[in-house]
This record gives structure tokens, C-alpha cells and sequence, in this order.
């Protein structure tokens, strides 16, 4: 289950939050009690963005879709 982090504009504290995937924008209070919080969209770190060059139409060839035989 991801972990979303939230910040509260009353009281500036900031909190991370685990829930599912899909309801990532339902209101969360803070621990403090306030209700007022906004999402942080932090940037994500994919594993293996460094191993796998970026191949566009690697699919698109000819043997690759079964053209050729
Ligand atoms: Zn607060």
C-alpha cells in the first residue's frame, strides 16, 4: 500500500498517510486535529530507471509482429 504525504495549512505539520491506490484525494485530518491538508506530490524514485535505455518502437519491427513468417 503506498504512502502519501499531506501537509496541514493551519498548523504546517507534515504526515504521511498509507491507503490505497485509489482513493489517494479523499480528505485526511492532520494529527493534530485540522482538517484543512493538501496532498504533496512528491517525485517518485522507479526502480530501474537506470538500467533499461529508452527504446521507443522496439515492437514495431518487423519480425516483432509476425510479418515476417
Ligand atoms: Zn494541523
Amino acid at each position: 500500500m503506498p504512502a502519501y504525504d499531506y501537509r496541514c495549512r493551519t498548523c504546517d505539520t507534515r504526515f504521511e498517510v498509507r491507503r490505497g491506490v485509489d482513493e489517494p484525494e479523499v480528505p485526511v485530518d492532520c494529527p493534530r486535529g485540522h482538517g484543512a491538508t493538501s496532498r504533496i506530490f512528491t517525485p517518485v524514485a522507479v526502480g530501474g530507471a537506470a538500467s533499461a535505455p529508452a527504446t521507443p518502437a522496439a515492437s514495431g519491427g518487423c519480425c516483432g509482429g509476425g510479418c515476417c513468417g
